[in-house]
């Protein structure tokens, strides 16, 4: 059977990378109560959707929603709508492209061995591949998540357990996933060889928790355990927690931008603190790239400030708080008429002028991705009186797409993959412009090129990476998404 030319035209259309955080508790009372909180803590990892499954010992119960978990998972009949003392959650996020319900995780199905809920952090490089031979042998897929892939794997798989039909299918997928399952008996986390996403093992009152971040335990007072370790598969279950390594050891390859942009700075990643790793890229970004002629530095908010903390003290410059960032915009509509004028980064920041104005400034964002932001910024601090815009950007030139879950654009939209450093500079329209080297990232990492995957920036992708004519993406719509 050949499939629909719309089914693909629909996955090829859609966004292939998601920026996701998953969460997994086995054994209390309150497991979607804790759920809830877990996603909340971990909402900076998606803010288009939402899910939760529980088990009550006989049925599965799921609620899913297209955005805040605040939003729809806050009201005493959606918790009591989710009984059970075993629970998985999912929070999604892209920037772009139509959100559609059918992708928001977990994904379910009911197998020949029972109900399994699946929650995925990351991205397979070969689902594109793997999911047209699956249609090729007649599986029907309900969503254009790669996610869904593992579902069908699992179902084909002939091996008599769950747990070995898992692994058979995780098996046969390459690239990034920090996954939490739920069946009837137990809740699985399993993390990629190359432990591309963070998956923590964490425990409440003896019931043992799954979360992409520490910061998802700490809501709710409970201890971090351990990491679950690269290519390890660990079950939890009535019987305790077994911990099983099904796959070929690789090398790993800790996704570097965790740090840079997308983990909270309050969590413990990689067995480090995010917090003081942003600090020390600040002061090698300071020892790199000096300004010392400027009066004050300060950052763009939230993701740099740690960074900007770090440079002020490596520095001796004064830390101002000179850009204050709207918390509540989410998407907004803007109209066509605004659209050329800055509108997307003056809804999100707003200058103190007294701080900025007669001033020599150093601005610290984590990094340049499209530019336009920061152009935006640079604008309205020229806009506010400063008199000379130092740029300092906490990680090196974007050069190429993620494939492994964080939301990059395509090569052509990455500014530093076309323009040389003094084109990026005249383009912002600053003074000056630094970015930190790959060698100063991985120092203030405190790891080597082979701990981590940097890709986005050296371009030694450790996986093989898919097509980029298979990867296109959605026209943003007259209503322009403001991500928050
Ligand atoms: P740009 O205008 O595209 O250069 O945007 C740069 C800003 O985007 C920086 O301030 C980053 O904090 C932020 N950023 C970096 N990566 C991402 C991402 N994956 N999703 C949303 N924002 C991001």
């Amino acid at each position: 059977m050949s499939a629909s030319p719309g089914l693909f035209c629909d996955l090829e259309t859609d966004k292939l990378r998601e920026e996701c955080g998953v969460f997994g508790i086995f054994g209390n009372d309150e497991a979607a109560a804790h759920t809830v909180l877990g996603l909340h803590a971990l909402q900076h990892r998606g803010q288009e959707a939402a899910g939760v499954v529980t088990f009550d010992g006989r049925l599965f119960h799921n609620h899913r929603a297209l955005g805040l978990v605040g939003d729809h998972f806050s009201s005493e009949a959606v918790i009591s709508g989710l009984p059970g003392h075993t629970a998985i959650g999912h929070v999604r996020y892209s920037t772009q492209g139509a959100p559609l319900l059918r992708n928001v995780q977990p994904l379910f199905a009911d197998f020949a061995f029972g109900g399994l809920a699946l929650a995925h952090n990351g991205n397979l490089t070969n689902a594109l591949s793997l999911r047209r031979q699956l249609v090729e042998q007649g599986c029907l897929f309900q969503s254009t998540s790669d996610t869904e892939v593992i579902i069908h794997l699992i179902a084909r798989s002939r091996q008599p357990s769950v747990v070995e039909r898992l692994v058979d299918a995780l098996a046969q997928v390459e690239g990034a996933y920090a996954l939490v399952a739920l069946s009837g008996s137990a809740l699985y986390g399993v993390r990629d060889p190359l432990g591309v996403r963070p998956l923590v093992l964490g425990e409440l009152e003896g019931a043992p928790i799954l979360a992409s971040e520490t910061c998802a335990l700490d809501i709710m007072g409970a201890r971090f355990v351990r990491d679950v370790e690269p290519g390890e598969l660990v079950i939890l279950s009535a019987a305790g927690v077994e911990s099983l390594k099904p796959f070929p050891r690789l090398p790993r390859r800790f996704c570097i931008f965790e740090y840079v942009y997308f983990s909270r700075p309050d969590s413990t990643v990689f067995h480090r603190s995010v917090d003081r790793v942003r600090r020390a890229l600040g002061r090698e970004l300071a020892r790199e790239h000096p300004a010392p002629q400027a009066d004050c530095v300060f950052s763009v908010p939230d993701s740099s400030n740690a960074m900007a903390l770090g440079y002020a003290e490596e520095s001796g410059l004064k830390l101002e708080h000179a850009l204050i960032r709207n918390h509540y915009v989410g998407r907004t509509f803007i109209h066509p008429a605004e659209a050329g004028r800055n509108a997307k980064v003056k809804i999100k920041f707003n200058p103190v002028r007294d701080v900025i104005a007669g001033r020599r400034v150093v601005v610290v964002d984590d990094s340049l991705v499209r530019g336009t932001t920061s152009r935006g910024l640079v604008q309205m601090i020229r806009q506010a009186g400063a008199r000379e815009v130092h740029f300092r950007v906490a990680s090196p030139p974007i050069t190429g797409p993620c494939y492994y879950g964080i939301d990059t654009p395509t090569k052509r939209e990455l500014i530093a993959s076309q323009h040389s450093l003094e084109e990026i500079r005249t383009h912002l329209g600053v003074d000056s412009l630094g970015y930190l080297s790959l060698t100063g990232m991985l120092r203030a990492a405190g790891g080597d090129e082979t701990e981590f995957c940097h890709a986005c920036f050296s371009g030694a992708y450790p996986t093989e990476v898919p097509d980029e004519s298979t990867r296109g993406r959605n026209d943003l719509p007259a209503a322009v998404s403001v991500p928050a």
